[in-house]
């Protein structure tokens, strides 16, 4: 929703502001009447609301070049050297790629059916990470468990030389909570199922759609490895097996996977800065996946991130005058397929925060767009600044394109910056409205038609405004220096 009367408002000041500005060039004696920084942010703001010919040409040529990007692979390696060259030709300054080495996993031929009580076909999709089947595929009765928790509650022993299949649903919700609630029976389910015998594991698709497509998704490794083969099922296909099992019936299922280990890949960052003007060591770091899974084309997971913040940083560096600390853009490889505690299988984050560590303490704030183009509704800042001038400042820009601020701050603000985050740097999150992700997530769907225009430059203008407003400021996002009467709730 946009307030029309206000927005229009701010856009007559702005421009009445940005005629004189840009009117005065590069002399420096005007230096002195620098527009407010909260005028350059609306008018980065307005900029991008009014459409731009950055994000939506940047995901459309990522996806059509290259397609899907899994971690690793020569797609994401060809589209990382691609990135890096955009952004050079955009006038980014330091674009560099960082490398590192991981243990890749290739989707390979994969099927399963049902064969007993009847024969008929289910869709799946294998999780990542998980090791193939025998070359003949495997078979066994499935042992259905409505929650993740009852899978965990089942004894030892109790699935010798079955399949567990774990038929939890996903709520569908605006701030994406049913997501957190569902996953740990897709990161953690393949090994509490192993731990009990089985031979392989089922899961629902974490995701909220009805259609029979799977979404995939990353497993966790338990002592180096997966432990046994593991599918998602799409929705259609989970409903029907539970409706069979309701009739006392046993459903007994084959499974195929030919999935395979490439432990000598490597995957990498793509960094990209505006340099800041006053104080360019201190770094507001901006950050986005350029990995995706191997269905689709990655358009909303995470192109469309990639996109959001190479414009709103492209929408600063064209200023007239720069921001007074850095803005660096980290396109991060790897993502999808994280396995932090696995030795010798880092991820795009972790390299990231290991190699520029000495860094972090002038890294000021960070956030990441990873939540595909829906638009942002909410802000949330680190608890030191949520009640500050700069807060207030911010909800003024942001207020007019219908961003609210957050009530509960988000603690995660992605797996990208979580690393560096969790390193002592203040997360700040534009969080997108979730309604809809998870029918597409991880899925073949992933695709660029999923993209809508409007919503992408509504998120261009909050990231721009809010990375410049943090960015040309000394505002100290770590201090918890309060005004003295007012206990946080
Ligand atoms: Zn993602």
């Amino acid at each position: 929703m946009r307030h029309r009367s206000t927005s229009s408002a701010l856009v007559r000041a702005a421009g009445i502001v940005a005629t004189a500005w840009l009117a005065c060039g590069p002399c420096v004696a005007f230096a002195a009447a620098l527009p407010s920084p909260e005028t350059v942010a609306e008018q980065l703001r307005d900029a991008a609301m009014a459409g731009h010919d950055i994000a939506y040409p940047w995901v459309s040529e990522l996806t059509t070049r290259f397609g899907p990007r899994p971690a690793g692979s020569a797609n994401e390696q060809q589209a990382a050297e691609w990135a890096a060259a955009r952004l050079k030709a955009l006038g980014f300054e330091n674009v560099h790629i960082e490398r590192f080495p991981i243990t890749a996993w290739m989707r390979g031929n994969e099927s399963a059916q049902l064969i007993a009580p009847n024969a008929q076909p289910l869709v799946v999709a294998a999780l990542g990470e998980s090791p193939p089947t025998p070359p003949a595929g495997l078979e066994g009765d499935v042992v259905v468990f409505p929650t993740f928790m009852d899978l965990k509650s089942a004894p030892p022993g109790s699935l010798t030389g079955r399949i567990a299949m774990v038929s939890q649903r996903m709520v569908r919700a605006q701030d994406g909570a049913g997501y957190g609630a569902a996953v740990a029976a897709r990161t953690d389910g393949p090994q509490e199922a192993a731990q009990r015998g089985a031979i392989a594991f089922l899961l629902r698709s974490v995701g909220t759609d009805s259609h029979r497509i799977a979404h995939t998704g990353t497993t966790r490794y338990l002592d180096g490895r997966v432990p046994v083969p593991s599918f998602a099922l799409s929705a259609p296909d989970a409903d029907q097996i539970e409706r069979i099992a309701a009739l006392g019936q046993t459903v007994r299922v084959r499974l195929f996977s030919s999935a395979s280990y490439v432990p000598d890949a490597h995957s990498q960052n793509v960094i990209a800065e505006v340099r800041g003007r006053q104080r360019p060591q201190e770094v507001v770091l901006l950050g986005a996946h350029l990995d995706s899974w191997d269905q689709g084309t990655g358009a909303i997971d995470d192109g469309t991130g990639t996109a959001i913040i190479t414009a709103a940083a492209k929408l600063i560096r064209d200023l007239p005058h720069r921001p007074q600390r850095t803005v660096r853009v980290v396109l991060f490889g790897s993502e999808e397929v994280a396995q932090p505690a696995a030795p010798g299988s880092t991820f795009g984050g972790h390299a990231y925060a290991d190699s520029h560590r000495a860094e972090l303490v002038n890294h000021v704030l960070a956030g990441e767009s990873d939540f595909g183009t829906d638009r942002v509704y909410e802000v949330s800042l680190p608890k030191a600044v949520a009640q500050s001038e700069f807060a207030k400042q911010l909800m003024r820009v942001l207020t007019p394109i219908g961003v609210l601020a957050a009530e509960r701050l988000t603690e995660n603000v992605g797996a990208d910056v979580g690393p560096s985050v969790a390193a002592g740097v203040p997360g700040f999150a534009l969080n997108q409205d979730g309604m809809g992700y998870f029918d597409i997530h991880h899925t073949p769907d992933d695709t660029l038609d999923k993209v809508d225009r409007t919503q992408l430059d509504q998120n261009v203008a909050a990231w721009a405004a809010l990375v410049w407003l943090a960015a040309d400021s000394d505002v100290d996002f770590r201090s918890h220096a309060a005004p003295a009467a007012a206990p946080q709730p």
